[in-house]
């Protein structure tokens, strides 16, 4: 860690799908998960890395070595921030703050999300929900919305799957919504994996019994493929590489299981 900063792997801009209207992501590198599933396996590290892009130029092939990752400070996030400003008023959109987990560099986090509130800007966390307590109360709380993923109920699965126990994450999810936050739920849904009867069930009971109504809308996410090459780069191991992609017509019977229980669903983003 360098004092004063904070580590980001990319700020993207013109993004639709990680909160209302037209948003900047602003991505931080590192998280505590290793999801089998996940689409920026560049993003869990917790130190810029080096990887080689293989390009053809003119018939050539080029191998060019890249940097992931680099350590930025508030005022240097915020300059990149300002200069889509005029979008953010025109479509009422605003800063989606995603990761790799945002939540683990909690101080930096937070720093951006007060100096976005100081200039307007709508924000949006992206959280596994994998952290402590007191950050989800202090730092989460500064977010004007949250995407809170659910992966899988049974403990162990999860350990399996995800690398963590989601004792953690469901005491926050019950937490944040208690306390009124406006949220939305996010279920990546990965075939054989976060999909199957049990797990479904889980979820369905848990959303019923454990958080009081009206519960948060839900975004059903379909698995899908394109960050095979990211795997093979970043040199990370792929333990999903021949499972097919799913379209959202495939979720189609899950999206009316969790709108029987009362819920606003959407496929995608
Ligand atoms: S929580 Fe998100 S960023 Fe972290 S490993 Fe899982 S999918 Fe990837």
């Amino acid at each position: 860690m360098i004092p004063g900063t904070g580590l980001v792997f990319d700020i993207r801009r013109f993004c639709v799908h990680d909160g209302p209207g037209i948003r900047t992501t602003v991505f931080f590198k590192g998280c505590p998960l290793s999801c089998w599933w996940c689409h920026n396996p560049e993003s869990r590290d917790v130190s810029p890395e080096t990887s080689v892009r293989h390009l053809s130029l003119d018939g050539k092939a080029l191998d060019r070595a890249e940097i992931t990752g680099k350590w930025m400070t508030v005022d240097e996030v915020m300059t990149e921030l300002e200069q889509d400003r005029i979008f953010y008023e025109e479509s009422s959109g605003g800063v989606t703050f995603s990761g790799g987990e945002p939540m683990l560099q909690e101080s930096f986090l937070a720093e951006l999300l007060k100096a976005c509130r100081q200039r307007g800007f709508h924000t949006t966390l992206d959280t596994s929900g994998y952290a402590t307590r007191e950050a989800m109360e202090h730092t989460a709380s500064l977010a004007d919305l949250v995407l809170f993923d659910l992966k899988i109920m049974n403990n162990e699965l999860h350990r399996k799957y995800t690398g963590v126990s989601n004792q953690v994450i469901l005491g926050n999810l019950k937490y944040l919504h208690q306390a009124g936050k406006n949220l939305i739920l996010r279920v990546p849904v990965i075939p054989g994996i976060t999909d199957i009867p049990e797990n479904i069930t889980g979820m369905i009971a848990f959303l019923a019994n454990d958080l009081p109504a009206p519960l948060p809308p839900l975004s059903l996410l379909p698995y899908h493929s394109l960050a095979k090459e990211k795997y093979r780069r970043f040199s990370k191991p792929n333990q999903l590489q021949h499972l097919p992609d799913l379209i959202p017509e495939d979720l189609l019977p899950l999206k009316k299981q969790f709108e029987d229980l009362g819920m606003k669903v959407s496929i995608g983003g």
